[in-house]
């Protein structure tokens, strides 16, 4: 069953082992664990439906606080004390196209605005209902996950908007074929979501992002369907994929999509390589992707988050053992772990690998072997559940991130932490912030922040989401004064819109503004995420 207010299965937890609570007390202070509302008490708060009744529509308190948040820091503000300003009026499970198309229909009819919801998983503010005069229908697509034709031959499946992860790897693992979009949120997200929000999975240099996975599909909207091929390529004008493609619910509801998948891979490898420091790390990264070696994964830590994985990683007996032999061959303090995977055919791995570690070697890399690799590939969809671990030892946790051209990298991750780190100083707060690069191009890299901070020990929600505000804006108008982009991987929703124009201008604006009045000229769609209500 899924964790109500928090991320995951409820029935798993990662525990926090002694050592790394006490390092996490060493860098910001005891933590105390704040109380959690009761869900029943939450319920309780529900007001009554505003909308007429629909048979499709349900509007049981449960599932309308189930649908009022995602996954943001300031969604689990809300949801784990229970101050949760609106709720949808109702929420629907389609369990087919034409009942999308009819929830379009009822929502115009009575002037409602309608939230398409994949899974919840978003971290921007993507499926909160805004307080607001117009009711709310929130359209849950969970219930539309059919995989609807796998044409093997030209290695394309079409899937329901609405499956997740797992039942996407399932469904076409069971006939030999993957599709290897694996966001760390992969368990709790839909394919939908990822269309839509341009997400990008931990082995996006082997698979690609999923706007090369994402041939085609189709979208119902308020002015009608949008059919998308999936031809092979075009040059018939403009993509109208790129038009979905991060459209995050404002033009209509995408009930299918069509990806392109490939074989399952005979072989995969991750592996840890350590170098003296981040610089060197990061030259030797830049130089395996300008020589498009065949890895799927290169994801590399500063000397801060080579730390923290090394304190937090509980194997102290293992980690003192190789923090010895890293001496040795001349790996000290500053040191930066790169992960390193590759995969495909056997033979490809082995080049890929033997290539990749000539090219470490020559920045002063030292292999460490599979250990890390392996210890990495196995909590990959465990370590998100740390952060109900922290929140509930006191800290509250949050990602920011970014892209920039490899010129701008170091300079941007500088920026990002310098806002960071002293964001709180006034109240006498410290914020623990940490930085990896693990999405990389031959142009540049995304840069992928992580923070904490105390929960005040009274447990005030305002003091938690104001502290959140005063990072979340450093660290955003940094990223934008450093040239970077607002968001990599997360999307706009709300909590990035305020720096969307930087990056668009007027006229991207305009343009955005306008074809959103093309496919829903009453302005009904999601209001208020991506762009302004
Ligand atoms: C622990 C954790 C780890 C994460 N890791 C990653 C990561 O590695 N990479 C990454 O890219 N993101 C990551 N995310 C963010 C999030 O998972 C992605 O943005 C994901 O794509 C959202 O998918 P979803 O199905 O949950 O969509 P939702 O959160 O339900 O919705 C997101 C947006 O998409 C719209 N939408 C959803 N389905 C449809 C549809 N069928 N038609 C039209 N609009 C729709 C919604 O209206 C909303 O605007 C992570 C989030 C968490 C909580």
């Amino acid at each position: 069953m899924r964790r109500w207010n928090g991320w995951g299965d409820e029935t798993y937890s990662q525990a926090l082992h002694a050592g790394a609570a006490a390092y996490l007390g060493r860098v910001m202070g005891e933590g105390v664990r704040p109380e959690d509302a009761a869900p029943a008490d939450v319920v309780a708060t529900v007001p009554p439906s505003r909308l007429p009744p629909h048979p499709l529509a349900n509007t049981s308190g449960l599932d309308r606080v189930l649908h009022a948040r995602g996954q943001s820091l300031p969604d689990w503000i809300a949801l784990r004390t229970g101050r949760i300003p609106a709720f949808p009026d109702a929420v629907a499970y389609p369990t087919e196209e034409a009942q999308v198309r009819e929830l379009l229909r009822y929502a115009s009819a009575v002037g409602a605005r309608l939230i398409p919801y994949g899974a919840g998983s978003s971290v921007v503010g993507h499926v909160n209902v805004l307080p607001g005069e117009a009711p709310v229908l929130t359209v849950d697509m969970g219930r539309l996950n059919r995989l609807i034709y796998l044409d093997e031959i030209s290695q394309l499946a079409t899937f329901e908007a609405g499956v997740l992860g797992p039942e996407i790897e399932a469904q076409l693992r069971a006939r030999g074929f993957t599709l290897g979009h694996y966001p760390q949120s992969f368990e709790l997200s839909s394919l939908g979501g990822w269309v839509v929000t341009r997400s990008n999975g931990q082995q996006s240099m082997g698979y690609g992002r999923i706007e090369g996975m994402f041939a085609g599909g189709r979208l119902e909207s308020p002015s009608g369907t949008l059919v998308l091929p999936p031809f092979p390529a075009s040059a018939a004008g403009p993509d109208l994929r790129e038009v979905v493609l991060g459209s995050e619910g404002r033009l209509g509801i995408l009930t299918q999509a069509t990806v392109r998948i490939r074989g399952i891979p005979e072989a995969e490898e991750f592996r840890g390589v350590f170098f003296p420091n981040f610089e060197q790390g990061q030259a030797a990264v830049r130089e395996m992707m300008q020589a498009r070696l065949p890895l799927s994964m290169l994801r590399l830590s500063t000397e801060i988050e080579t730390e923290t994985t090394l304190a937090l990683a509980g194997r102290e007996g293992l980690i003192r053992w190789l923090k010895e032999y890293l001496s040795w061959r001349g790996i000290r303090e500053g040191r930066a772990l790169l992960i390193l995977g590759a995969t495909g055919s056997r033979s490809g791995v082995s080049y890929g690998r033997s290539e990749a570690l000539a090219v470490a070697r020559r920045h002063g890399g030292v292999d460490s072997g599979t250990l890390f690799g392996k210890e990495w590939r196995k909590s990959r969809w465990r370590s998100p559940y740390l952060r109900n671990t922290l929140w509930e030892a006191g800290y509250a946790l949050d990602t920011l991130e970014t892209a920039t051209c490899w010129q701008d990298v170091s300079r941007m991750i500088q920026a990002i932490e310098a806002a960071l780190r002293p964001g709180l100083e006034d109240i006498g707060e410290k914020v623990y912030c940490f930085t990896h690069i693990s999405h990389t191009y031959p142009w540049g890299s995304n840069i992928y922040t992580t923070y904490l901070y105390r929960i005040p020990a009274n447990g005030d929600p305002d003091e938690t989401l104001r502290r959140w505000r005063v990072l979340k804006g450093a660290a955003s108008r940094a990223i934008v004064a450093t040239g970077g982009t607002i968001t990599h991987q997360h999307g706009i929703g709300t909590d990035h819109q305020p720096y969307l124009s930087a990056e668009k201008g007027p006229l991207g604006m305009a343009a955005l503004e306008d074809l959103a009045a093309r496919f829903d000229p009453q302005g009904m769609m999601n209001p208020g995420k991506l762009l302004g209500a």
